[in-house]
């Protein structure tokens, strides 16, 4: 009798290992594969405006006595396509430094209410060449333990989105608040919204809900996954509401204090 029991429990032992074993491969190979995602979709981002850029350069050269203008087009083309590239670049390099598990917090207490009014400050002039009404709404005094820079760029991308993917005479109301733990930076818009289907997706990298609209603003798909990023360096989360043409509220949530 001994020897079945002991045979079992051998028995349930190995299963135990061969099962978390296979979680294990499992989640590897989930892992693997959102890497490998993620590559492909990189060369293909950066390949884009290269592809553009080649056929632009090579029918310039191959035709004769191109006609100035024609000239003019294309090399504004081109110089479109340089600029995002650029920015491909530049926003994949701020994800990845992002995405480094060590990535390095530079905490201060800051004053978000300012640190707001800045960006606001900065991006009212693109608001106002649509006539978008960019309004600001500050409860209460707040001062908390962040990366000024980091969070910076979370809450840029989020109002630079509400202007984009807004309608001309729209509006962006930005709120801020606070209780004893968390403060709230809440952005709504009057803008196109979010279909349903998608809202589940707006937070991944390279994601863009209308292709040609993001790609006409100067979008890259990755302003979100940046913003997921960053609050997720500070502990904090992300919620976002939407009807389909009737515009989008995100709403985040930072503890005051940074949790070690
Ligand atoms: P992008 O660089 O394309 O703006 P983001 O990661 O910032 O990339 O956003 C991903 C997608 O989510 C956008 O392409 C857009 O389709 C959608 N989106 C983001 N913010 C808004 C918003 N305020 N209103 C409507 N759609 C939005």
């Amino acid at each position: 009798e001994s020897d079945i029991v002991i045979e079992n429990a051998g028995y349930v032992e190995l299963r135990g290992i061969t099962d978390s074993f296979q979680a294990v491969l499992g989640r590897l190979r989930a892992l693997d594969t959102s890497r490998q995602e993620f590559v492909s979709n990189v060369s293909h981002e950066l390949k884009t405006p290269i592809t553009s850029m080649r056929v632009l350069a090579d029918s310039l050269l191959t035709q004769e006595n191109v006609p100035a203008e024609i000239y003019r087009e294309f090399m504004a083309d081109i110089s479109e396509e340089i600029d995002r590239e650029s920015k491909i670049i530049s926003d994949l390099l701020a994800l990845v430094k992002l995405d480094k598990a060590a990535t390095e917090m530079n905490l201060d207490q800051v004053n978000i209410n300012e640190l707001v009014e800045g960006i606001l400050k900065r991006l009212r002039p693109i608001a106002e060449k649509r006539n978008i009404e960019l309004v600001l709404e500050s409860f209460r005094p707040i001062t908390a333990e962040v990366d000024e820079v980091k969070l910076s760029l979370a809450i840029t991308n989020l109002v630079e989105n509400a202007i984009k993917y807004n309608k001309d005479d729209g509006w962006v109301h930005v709120s801020l608040n606070a209780d004893h733990k968390y403060f709230f930076v809440k952005v709504a818009d009057s803008g196109v919204g979010i279909p349903e289907d998608a809202a589940q997706h707006i937070f991944e990298r390279f994601y863009r809900v209308d292709k040609a609209r993001s790609r006409e603003t100067g979008g890259t798909g990755l302003g979100l996954a940046i913003t997921q990023n960053v609050i997720n360096l500070h502990h904090g989360a992300i919620k976002m509401y939407s009807r389909a043409g009737e515009g989008s509220t995100f709403m985040m949530r930072i503890p005051l204090s940074y949790i070690a």
